[in-house]
Protein backbone atom coordinates (compact mmCIF):
# COMPACT_ATOMS: atom_id res chain seq x y z
CA UNK A 1 0.00 0.00 0.00
CA UNK A 2 1.30 3.21 -0.99
CA UNK A 3 0.29 6.98 0.03
CA UNK A 4 0.66 9.87 -1.94
CA UNK A 5 0.79 12.55 0.61
CA UNK A 6 -0.12 16.08 -1.04
CA UNK A 7 0.10 19.68 1.11
CA UNK A 8 -0.24 23.35 -0.66
CA UNK A 9 -1.31 22.59 -3.77
CA UNK A 10 -2.58 26.40 -3.77
CA UNK A 11 -4.66 26.54 -6.95
CA UNK A 12 -1.74 24.84 -9.14
CA UNK A 13 -3.16 22.82 -11.62
CA UNK A 14 -0.12 22.22 -13.70
CA UNK A 15 1.94 21.25 -10.81
CA UNK A 16 -1.12 19.30 -9.16
CA UNK A 17 -1.54 17.21 -12.79
CA UNK A 18 2.00 16.74 -12.70
CA UNK A 19 2.33 15.05 -9.27
CA UNK A 20 -0.90 12.93 -9.50
CA UNK A 21 1.15 11.55 -12.88
CA UNK A 22 3.84 10.69 -10.93
CA UNK A 23 2.27 9.18 -7.76
CA UNK A 24 0.41 7.12 -10.72
CA UNK A 25 3.73 6.26 -12.13
CA UNK A 26 4.61 4.83 -8.80
CA UNK A 27 1.84 2.88 -8.15
CA UNK A 28 0.28 5.06 -5.44
CA UNK A 29 -2.54 3.47 -4.06
CA UNK A 30 -3.94 5.62 -2.00
CA UNK A 31 -4.10 9.68 -1.73
CA UNK A 32 -4.12 11.86 1.63
CA UNK A 33 -4.49 15.93 1.28
CA UNK A 34 -3.13 18.57 3.70
CA UNK A 35 -4.83 21.02 3.08
CA UNK A 36 -4.11 24.96 1.66
CA UNK A 37 -5.87 23.24 -1.93
CA UNK A 38 -6.43 27.01 -2.88
CA UNK A 39 -4.79 30.46 -2.57
CA UNK A 40 -1.91 32.02 -4.69
CA UNK A 41 -2.23 30.76 -8.04
CA UNK A 42 -4.62 30.68 -11.06
CA UNK A 43 -7.09 27.55 -10.42
CA UNK A 44 -8.91 27.24 -7.10
CA UNK A 45 -12.07 25.37 -8.64
CA UNK A 46 -10.23 23.16 -10.26
CA UNK A 47 -7.73 22.49 -7.86
CA UNK A 48 -10.80 21.81 -5.46
CA UNK A 49 -12.44 19.21 -7.55
CA UNK A 50 -9.39 17.55 -8.16
CA UNK A 51 -9.09 16.35 -4.32
CA UNK A 52 -12.41 16.01 -4.19
CA UNK A 53 -12.47 13.16 -6.56
CA UNK A 54 -9.25 11.62 -5.17
CA UNK A 55 -12.00 11.22 -1.94
CA UNK A 56 -9.39 11.01 0.33
CA UNK A 57 -8.71 12.08 3.67
CA UNK A 58 -7.95 16.00 3.31
CA UNK A 59 -7.18 18.53 6.32
CA UNK A 60 -7.95 21.90 6.16
CA UNK A 61 -5.43 24.72 5.45
CA UNK A 62 -5.24 28.37 6.43
CA UNK A 63 -6.01 29.47 2.77
CA UNK A 64 -8.66 27.44 2.45
CA UNK A 65 -10.33 28.51 5.93
CA UNK A 66 -9.56 32.42 4.56
CA UNK A 67 -10.97 31.38 0.93
CA UNK A 68 -14.59 29.76 2.25
CA UNK A 69 -15.61 32.92 4.64
CA UNK A 70 -17.00 36.14 3.41
CA UNK A 71 -14.29 38.57 4.41
CA UNK A 72 -10.48 37.70 5.85
CA UNK A 73 -11.15 37.07 9.42
CA UNK A 74 -7.20 36.97 10.22
CA UNK A 75 -4.01 39.17 8.80
CA UNK A 76 -2.74 37.58 5.35
CA UNK A 77 0.30 39.64 3.97
CA UNK A 78 -0.33 41.92 1.07
CA UNK A 79 0.33 39.41 -1.69
CA UNK A 80 -1.47 36.28 0.05
CA UNK A 81 -4.66 38.67 0.47
CA UNK A 82 -5.11 40.02 -2.72
CA UNK A 83 -5.10 36.06 -3.63
CA UNK A 84 -7.74 35.23 -1.41
CA UNK A 85 -10.06 37.99 -2.42
CA UNK A 86 -10.02 36.79 -6.72
CA UNK A 87 -9.82 33.09 -4.83
CA UNK A 88 -13.41 33.42 -3.38
CA UNK A 89 -14.48 35.03 -6.59
CA UNK A 90 -13.74 32.01 -8.22
CA UNK A 91 -15.14 29.34 -6.27
CA UNK A 92 -18.50 28.39 -6.30
CA UNK A 93 -20.67 27.85 -2.99
CA UNK A 94 -20.32 24.09 -2.83
CA UNK A 95 -16.66 24.40 -3.22
CA UNK A 96 -16.54 26.64 -0.09
CA UNK A 97 -18.98 24.89 2.21
CA UNK A 98 -16.42 21.96 1.37
CA UNK A 99 -13.38 23.46 1.79
CA UNK A 100 -15.33 25.49 5.26
CA UNK A 101 -16.48 21.85 7.09
CA UNK A 102 -12.85 20.11 6.75
CA UNK A 103 -11.11 18.88 9.88
CA UNK A 104 -7.59 20.59 11.16
CA UNK A 105 -6.28 16.95 11.97
CA UNK A 106 -6.92 13.36 11.49
CA UNK A 107 -6.22 9.52 11.86
CA UNK A 108 -5.19 7.79 8.48
CA UNK A 109 -4.91 4.33 9.18
CA UNK A 110 -1.61 4.43 11.47
CA UNK A 111 -0.40 8.30 10.95
CA UNK A 112 -1.73 11.78 11.59
CA UNK A 113 -2.39 14.61 9.46
CA UNK A 114 -2.55 18.29 9.94
CA UNK A 115 -1.90 21.32 7.82
CA UNK A 116 0.38 23.87 10.70
CA UNK A 117 1.19 22.16 14.05
CA UNK A 118 -0.40 19.58 16.38
CA UNK A 119 -0.25 21.30 19.66
CA UNK A 120 -2.67 24.75 18.35
CA UNK A 121 -3.96 23.58 14.92
CA UNK A 122 -6.16 26.61 14.59
CA UNK A 123 -3.56 28.58 14.91
CA UNK A 124 -1.55 28.36 11.96
CA UNK A 125 1.69 28.57 13.83
CA UNK A 126 4.72 27.42 11.62
CA UNK A 127 7.22 24.59 12.41
CA UNK A 128 10.55 25.97 11.39
CA UNK A 129 12.55 24.34 13.91
CA UNK A 130 13.38 21.51 16.52
CA UNK A 131 11.64 23.42 19.27
CA UNK A 132 8.64 24.26 16.95
CA UNK A 133 8.59 20.24 16.56
CA UNK A 134 8.73 19.44 19.80
CA UNK A 135 5.53 21.62 20.79
CA UNK A 136 3.84 19.10 18.18
CA UNK A 137 5.50 16.20 19.15
CA UNK A 138 3.46 16.59 22.95
CA UNK A 139 0.45 16.25 20.60
CA UNK A 140 1.65 13.23 18.52
CA UNK A 141 0.17 9.64 19.48
CA UNK A 142 0.77 7.97 16.36
CA UNK A 143 4.51 7.08 14.83
CA UNK A 144 4.55 9.16 11.78
CA UNK A 145 2.71 12.27 11.66
CA UNK A 146 2.68 14.07 8.34
CA UNK A 147 2.23 18.26 7.92
CA UNK A 148 2.54 21.22 5.81
CA UNK A 149 2.20 25.19 6.02
CA UNK A 150 5.46 25.95 5.46
CA UNK A 151 6.17 25.11 2.07
CA UNK A 152 9.18 23.72 2.89
CA UNK A 153 10.37 19.51 2.56
CA UNK A 154 11.99 18.01 5.82
CA UNK A 155 11.11 16.07 8.95
CA UNK A 156 11.76 15.78 12.21
CA UNK A 157 12.58 12.70 14.42
CA UNK A 158 12.03 12.79 18.18
CA UNK A 159 14.04 10.15 19.91
CA UNK A 160 15.78 11.43 22.61
CA UNK A 161 15.68 14.96 21.66
CA UNK A 162 14.61 16.42 18.62
CA UNK A 163 16.21 16.37 15.37
CA UNK A 164 15.74 17.93 11.64
CA UNK A 165 16.46 14.95 9.21
CA UNK A 166 16.42 14.81 5.61
CA UNK A 167 13.50 13.07 3.90
CA UNK A 168 15.05 11.50 0.28
CA UNK A 169 14.39 8.07 1.96
CA UNK A 170 13.07 7.67 5.51
CA UNK A 171 13.12 4.52 7.27
CA UNK A 172 10.42 5.03 9.96
CA UNK A 173 11.32 2.95 13.13
CA UNK A 174 8.94 2.58 15.43
CA UNK A 175 10.39 3.69 18.73
CA UNK A 176 10.84 6.91 17.74
CA UNK A 177 8.17 9.53 16.11
CA UNK A 178 8.54 11.50 13.21
CA UNK A 179 6.97 15.15 12.13
CA UNK A 180 7.41 15.24 8.37
CA UNK A 181 6.47 18.04 6.30
CA UNK A 182 6.04 17.00 2.45
CA UNK A 183 6.98 20.39 0.99
CA UNK A 184 4.59 22.05 -1.25
CA UNK A 185 2.69 21.05 -4.58
CA UNK A 186 1.76 23.97 -5.88
CA UNK A 187 4.58 26.82 -4.17
CA UNK A 188 7.74 25.65 -2.89
CA UNK A 189 9.67 27.64 -0.72
CA UNK A 190 12.78 25.61 -0.47
CA UNK A 191 15.02 27.09 -3.35
CA UNK A 192 13.59 24.23 -5.80
CA UNK A 193 11.03 25.26 -8.32
CA UNK A 194 9.73 21.56 -8.70
CA UNK A 195 6.65 20.63 -6.90
CA UNK A 196 7.24 18.80 -4.01
CA UNK A 197 5.29 15.43 -1.90
CA UNK A 198 6.05 12.35 -0.16
CA UNK A 199 5.22 9.03 -1.28
CA UNK A 200 4.59 6.92 2.09
CA UNK A 201 5.44 2.89 1.31
CA UNK A 202 3.35 1.19 4.15
CA UNK A 203 4.52 -2.00 4.40
CA UNK A 204 8.52 -0.89 3.64
CA UNK A 205 8.41 1.65 6.60
CA UNK A 206 9.90 4.44 4.39
CA UNK A 207 8.75 7.48 3.33
CA UNK A 208 10.20 8.88 0.16
CA UNK A 209 10.44 12.74 -0.96
CA UNK A 210 9.86 13.74 -4.50
CA UNK A 211 9.97 16.41 -6.76
CA UNK A 212 8.42 16.72 -9.76
CA UNK A 213 8.67 18.93 -13.06
CA UNK A 214 5.74 20.37 -14.51
CA UNK A 215 4.47 22.99 -17.04
CA UNK A 216 5.72 26.06 -15.40
CA UNK A 217 5.58 28.69 -17.75
CA UNK A 218 1.80 28.16 -18.25
CA UNK A 219 0.77 28.17 -14.66
CA UNK A 220 2.89 31.78 -14.74
CA UNK A 221 0.96 32.79 -17.54
CA UNK A 222 -2.48 32.06 -16.24
CA UNK A 223 -1.73 33.89 -13.03
CA UNK A 224 -0.97 36.84 -14.98
CA UNK A 225 -3.66 36.44 -17.75
CA UNK A 226 -6.25 36.35 -14.13
CA UNK A 227 -4.99 39.68 -13.10
CA UNK A 228 -3.10 38.03 -10.18
CA UNK A 229 -0.20 40.12 -8.29
CA UNK A 230 3.14 39.29 -10.80
CA UNK A 231 5.35 38.80 -7.68
CA UNK A 232 3.06 35.18 -7.45
CA UNK A 233 4.14 33.81 -11.36
CA UNK A 234 7.40 35.08 -10.69
CA UNK A 235 8.39 33.48 -6.76
CA UNK A 236 7.43 30.19 -8.35
CA UNK A 237 10.59 29.91 -10.84
CA UNK A 238 12.81 30.67 -7.69
CA UNK A 239 10.85 28.30 -5.48
CA UNK A 240 10.63 30.98 -2.75
ZN1 LIG B 1 0.29 27.05 2.16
Amino acid sequence: MRFAILSDLHANLEATEAVLADAREHECTHYVCLGDVVGYNANPHECVEIVQKLDCPVVKGNHDEQASLDESSRDFNALAEMAINWTRAQLTEEDKTWLRELRLSRPVRDFTIVHATLDTPEQWGYVFNTLDAAASFTYQHTTVCFFGHTHVAGAFVRDDGVKRVKTDQLMIEPAKKYFINTGSVGQPRDGDWRAAYCIYHIEKNVVEQRRVKYDLATAQEKIIKAGLPRLLAERLKLGR
